[in-house]
């Protein structure tokens, strides 16, 4: 019989904390653009820093952000045509107000 208590209680904690840790998901849920990813995915992931930025995912937000100098910041990219690839995809996918990065190549 106390084997039963045993699970019962540790079976009633593991539902609680689930369920306490599902609704901390929700509440402290971060919105994440995605673009960023993608970018970073078209960068060539050399994450060198020539482009100045802490790696290629520091220079895809600085994109999306719209905080960089440019889209020709990433030395390793430029003879492949990262940055006209980039410029392609910003123009596919505006900022969710509805414009678009103005960013140039
Ligand atoms: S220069 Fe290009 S490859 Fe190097 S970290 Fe910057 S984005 Fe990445």
């Amino acid at each position: 019989m106390t084997v039963l208590y045993a699970v019962l209680i540790l079976a009633g904690l593991g539902i609680i904390l689930g369920l306490g840790l599902a609704f901390a998901s929700k509440i402290f849920h971060v919105e994440v653009d995605t673009r960023v990813e993608d970018i970073t995915a078209i960068l060539p992931n050399a994450n060198c820093g020539a482009c100045g930025y802490p790696g290629c995912a520091g220079y895809a937000e600085a994109i999306v952000a719209e905080v960089a100098e440019s889209l020709n910041q990433c030395k390793p990219g430029i003879k492949a045509g990262k940055a006209a690839e980039i410029r392609k995809y910003l123009d596919e996918h505006p900022n969710p107000d509805g414009t678009v990065n103005k960013l140039k190549v």
